[in-house]
């Protein structure tokens, strides 16, 4: 609905109309990014709190446009998900993570972001299948992410969705816990390998926060008795991953240990022993 009259609106609807025309566009590009090969990803090291070595990485998808160069995962990925390209995107991401981690020594595993519209989609589990088979990748290598919001539609269709690939031997990790809508109900029904602790808690405790420092205690606490392992995201000093390790988090991702990097420089880092 359109305001009536009103002259004071004049300058507002042009600029509506240049952020349309600028999304379509986007658009326009993110379609063909795939067949014209702008996708790569990168890999985020995640270590072993205690000793530092590297336990996995991440996969995250970087888009060098031609028309637009250099897209951030904030602005294509929401594109990504509502114009559901992110279907065969997400496709891709998975079958080359794969294909890239079994590069790596064998106890290292990979971590893929996973989108809601993506898991709900009914060729979802099949296409984790394919992904390992092709890519000869054994499945306990493979961690799933996913956010809390994949529980606020659809629910069902999305647990069932990871209860096929925990069948098939991976694990899934509940991403950017407690930044969400968080109904801990569901951390009963599905059996959660890894809580990733958002990086507003780390931030937030190491600005001596006394509240963030007691989420973390308190997600830490819940995710021992729930068997599951705690990876804290966003460690960007030697501070804060000695202050996260007292905390008792399992394992660390952020800058301090590496940021995200192409998959030949990750399988570098074990020339030199899996330490950063
Ligand atoms: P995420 O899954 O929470 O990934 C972590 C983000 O934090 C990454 O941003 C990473 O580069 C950044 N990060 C890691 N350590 C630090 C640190 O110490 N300090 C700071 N300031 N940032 C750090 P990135 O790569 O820009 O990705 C943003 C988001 O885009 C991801 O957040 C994820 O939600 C989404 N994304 C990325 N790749 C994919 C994908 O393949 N599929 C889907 N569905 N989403 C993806
Ligand atoms: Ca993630
Ligand atoms: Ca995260
Ligand atoms: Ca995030």
């Amino acid at each position: 609905a359109k305001d009536e009259g009103g002259g004071e609106h004049f300058a507002y609807e042009p600029m509506l109309h240049a952020h349309a025309e600028e999304r379509r566009k986007l658009e326009y590009s993110l379609r063909r990014a795939l067949e014209n090969n702008e996708m790569s990803l990168h890999y985020q090291p995640v270590v072993d709190a205690n000793d530092e070595h590297v336990v996995s990485f991440e996969a995250l998808l970087r888009w060098n446009s031609k028309e637009h160069g250099f897209v951030g995962p904030d602005k294509f990925i929401p594109l990504a998900e509502d114009t559901r390209l992110i279907i065969p995107i997400g496709k891709w991401v998975l079958e080359q993570a794969c294909i890239e981690a079994t590069n790596w020594p064998s106890h290292i595993r990979v971590a893929v972001n996973v989108s809601g519209e993506q898991l709900i989609e009914p060729e979802f589990a099949s296409t984790v299948v394919k992904a390992l088979s092709s890519s000869g990748l054994d499945a306990r290598r493979l961690e799933i992410e996913v956010t809390e919001s994949i529980f606020l539609r659809d629910a069902n269709v999305a647990r069932a969705a990871l209860e096929q690939v925990i069948a098939l031997g991976c694990t899934v990790a509940l991403d950017d816990f407690g930044t969400g809508y968080s109904s801990l109900g569901y951390l009963r029904k599905l059996s959660f390998s890894t809580i990733k602790v958002d990086r507003s808690f780390v931030q937030g405790a190491a600005q001596n926060s006394a509240e963030s420092l007691a989420i973390i205690r308190a997600v830490v606490a819940m995710a021992d008795s729930l068997e599951m392992t705690t990876t804290a995201e966003g460690v960007e000093t030697a501070e804060e991953a000695e202050m996260i390790r007292e905390l008792g988090c399992s394992k660390i991702q952020g800058y301090y240990f590496g940021r995200p990097m192409p998959a030949l420089e990750a399988r570098a880092i074990f020339d030199r022993a899996g330490r950063l």
